[in-house]
């Protein structure tokens, strides 16, 4: 069986249109990439599709009540749901540094997530 897929390649603002050949579920052909990473992005897609994720969590005693966060690497698209999921469902306490893990393996992902900026604890200051 011969099926078209049509995708548009996210590697650059070119926006390339790619479209894939496939035979009996096998990659045959890929045109409208201008690059190689519009072809190899269009493997990815096909084979086994994947996004990073970026979200926010609850700080508690932060100066801000939100504290940036992102997945380390690219995760399988089917988990991001659960991941983001599991990600507004928790808390973290202030201070926070930028990069910081905040939890590691991510819905049986392998991948951390960690904190985009640092957030500084509030020092409440007490009148004598
Ligand atoms: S194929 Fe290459 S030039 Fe085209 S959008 Fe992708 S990365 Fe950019």
């Amino acid at each position: 069986m011969i099926e078209k897929k049509h995708l548009v390649c996210i590697g650059c603002p070119m926006s390339c249109p790619l479209e894939l050949t496939i035979v009996d579920g096998e990659i045959r052909e890929i045109t409208g990439n201008s690059c190689k990473r519009g072809e190899d992005y269009a493997r990815q897609e096909y084979t086994a599709p994947s996004r990073m994720v970026s979200t926010t969590i609850t700080c508690t005693s932060g100066l801000w009540p939100r504290l940036p966060v992102k997945t380390a690497t690219a995760v399988p698209k089917d988990k991001v749901i659960a991941i983001v999921r599991i990600l507004h469902a928790i808390e973290i306490e202030a201070p926070v540094q930028m990069g910081q893990i905040i939890l590691d393996n991510i819905a049986d992902t392998g991948v951390a997530v960690t904190a985009t900026r640092s957030l500084p604890q509030v020092v409440t200051i007490g009148r004598g």
